[in-house]
């Protein structure tokens, strides 16, 4: 068995990583849980320390099963070579660390992940690297932001919470022209609706935890590089210690088999559920770049092929009692922390924003569209915004 280079995705999700013959005919790569990893010789050992990350050395390096999910995500993707880290977060430290020392800057993106900002202010900034947050809407004003000393830029589209879209090529372009390397927190399209090497990001982050592990069952990340970036970010993921677990990448290679039938669904519903809600007197605004009136629309249409099922949406100006008794009812929506797995979630969002602050009157909800029956979604919701108006009233 064995894949062409033109596959696609589709089909790469399907084969990459999986090398039944070699396996005794197992569909499955196999579970390999290893730390020491034993040499016949001293000669073989040296071999093998020699080509370091390109072979078996110990178990935090890798061993098959994180080479065949680290190869699945780069064929899927269009990367030279993927890393799989434990979470997500641990994705995009790995991703900034490699390329920032004391006195450097780096500019982030305002509606990037909570924890993303978190790290930049309280762990970068302790080891004298700087931030600056900005307009997620710059494009190539970006230009006006980059200093001598301005090594890296970070990028998330759409970004967390808002949902607005950025536009990468110019800002890509911008960076490269002053020496910046882009990272992109390539969460919400997946690597099968979002390709940003081609949209000339360097560095892409993923939290695996969400639609790649699919069904809320663990915690997993994946960096992919280009081969200019990949030793770099290799390296600082060995010294911060980062090692996924076995059982984790097992089912992030599981989760990505059905990636493309789960990802069309929640698009459809997610899509489904927008479209209603615009329509209703208590929304005032949708946050999903898939909608054609969406401000983002036009970017999203041309950077990727297609949408997730996460969005969100502006209430009117509605109490916290009004909001709370409409979220406390849900029977189908559950109410936590991330997104992705299979089931639908619903959260009042809170953002942090000091380049670009969010101005809306009410208050923001985020959704995950889950693979529920799309009428029963809607039904629940709709006898939702009717206890947020009755609390009011
Ligand atoms: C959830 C999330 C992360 C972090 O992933 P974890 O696996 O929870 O650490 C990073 N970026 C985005 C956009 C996310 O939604």
């Amino acid at each position: 068995m064995s894949l062409r280079d033109d596959s696609k995705p589709d089909t790469i999700l399907t084969h990459a990583g999986r090398d039944p013959h070699n396996n005794h005919g197992v569909v499955n790569p196999p579970v390999y849980h290893a730390s020491t990893i034993l040499f016949p010789t001293v000669q073989a050992m040296e071999d093998a320390q020699k080509r370091r990350f390109f072979s078996m050395t110990y178990g935090r390096h890798g061993t098959p099963t994180t080479f065949a999910f680290e190869d699945a995500v780069a064929k899927l993707e269009g990367g030279w070579k993927a890393i799989a880290v434990p979470s997500g977060l641990a994705a995009i430290v790995g991703a900034i660390t490699g390329f920032v020392s004391a006195g450097d800057h780096i500019l982030v993106t305002d509606n990037a992940y909570g924890p993303t900002r978190k790290y930049c202010d309280d762990a970068l900034a302790r080891f004298g690297v700087a931030t600056t947050y900005y307009d997620p809407s710059i494009g190539a004003g970006i230009s006006a932001l980059i200093r001598p000393n301005t090594k890296l830029v970070f990028t998330e589209a759409p970004g967390s919470l808002t949902f607005e879209m950025q536009d990468i090529p110019a800002i890509a372009k911008a960076a490269h022209a002053r020496g910046a390397k882009v990272v992109m927190d390539n969460t919400w399209a997946t690597p099968l609706f979002c390709k940003p090497f081609d949209l000339g990001v360097d560095v892409v982050a993923h939290a695996a935890t969400k639609y790649i592990v699919g069904h809320s069952d663990a915690m997993l990340g994946i960096i992919d590089c280009t081969e200019e970036t990949y030793l770099t970010v290799r390296n600082a993921v060995a010294l911060l210690g980062y090692s996924a677990a076995p059982d984790d990448l097992y089912l992030g290679l599981r989760g990505l088999r059905t990636m493309g039938v789960r990802l069309r669904q929640h698009q459809q519903t997610a899509l489904a559920l927008a479209t209603w809600l615009k329509k209703r007197p208590e929304v005032e605004r949708v946050l999903y770049p898939a909608l054609p009136d969406d401000p983002g629309h036009a970017l999203w249409k041309r950077d990727m092929s297609g949408a997730s099922g996460l969005f969100g949406f502006v209430l009117k100006p509605y109490s916290h009692k009004a909001v709370a008794n409409m979220l406390d009812g849900m029977e189908l929506y559950g109410m936590g922390a991330s997104w992705g797995g299979f089931e639908s979630l619903i959260l009042p969002a809170h953002m942090t924003r000091t380049a670009k602050p969010w101005d809306a009157k009410g208050p923001t909800l985020r959704i995950h569209a889950g693979l529920e029956d799309p009428d029963d979604l809607t039904k629940d919701l709709e006898r939702g915004l009717e206890r947020l108006r009755s609390t009011n009233e």
